[in-house]
Parts: C-alpha cells; structure tokens; sequence
C-alpha cells in the first residue's frame, strides 16, 4: 500500500506535500505535469494527504475509479 497523487495536481504541482513528506519520496521533474509518489518508498504516514491543497491525495485503496490509473502512473515515474 501507498499514497498515491491523481489528476487534481495536474498543473498545480503546489509542492507542500513534499514539504511535509519525512522520507522524501514526492518526486516529478520540471518537465513532469506534476509529482508522483515512490510506492516503494512510501511509509503510508499520511502526512501529505492533508497538506495537498486540491485533494489530490488518497492512499491507493481509496482512490477514486476515475482515478485508478494514477496508481499505476506513479509507480511508473520511478521505474
Ligand atoms: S501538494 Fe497536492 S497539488 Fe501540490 S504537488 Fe503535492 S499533490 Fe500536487
Ligand atoms: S504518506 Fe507519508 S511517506 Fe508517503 S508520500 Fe505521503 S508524506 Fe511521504
């Protein structure tokens, strides 16, 4: 299990939960649309959830259907 970042941070990439994120696994580049969570690095701590000021966040047993494909989108940004 991890968190996972979907749609809402596309083009917001407001970087406050990588601020709070103790591990440091909220990553993406410049020329990323925006950050994507290392699922292997991730310590479920949940501290970035409330931070995020879109929503964006869920921990991947409770990411929207609509969303689903985030899960996969973020563990592949650090393959
Ligand atoms: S705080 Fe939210 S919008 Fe900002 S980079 Fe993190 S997930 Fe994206
Ligand atoms: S749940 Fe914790 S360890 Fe995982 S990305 Fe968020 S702040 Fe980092």
């Amino acid at each position: 299990m991890a968190y996972v970042i979907c749609a809402p941070c596309i083009g917001a990439k407001e970087l406050a939960c990588v601020d709070v994120c103790p591990v440091d696994c909220i990553q993406g580049g410049p020329d990323q649309q925006q950050m994507y969570i290392d699922p292997a690095t991730c310590t479920d701590c949940g501290a970035c959830e409330p931070a995020c000021p879109v929503s964006a966040i869920f921990i991947a047993a409770e990411v929207p259907a609509k969303w689903h494909a985030f899960i996969e989108k973020n563990a592949q940004f650090f393959r």
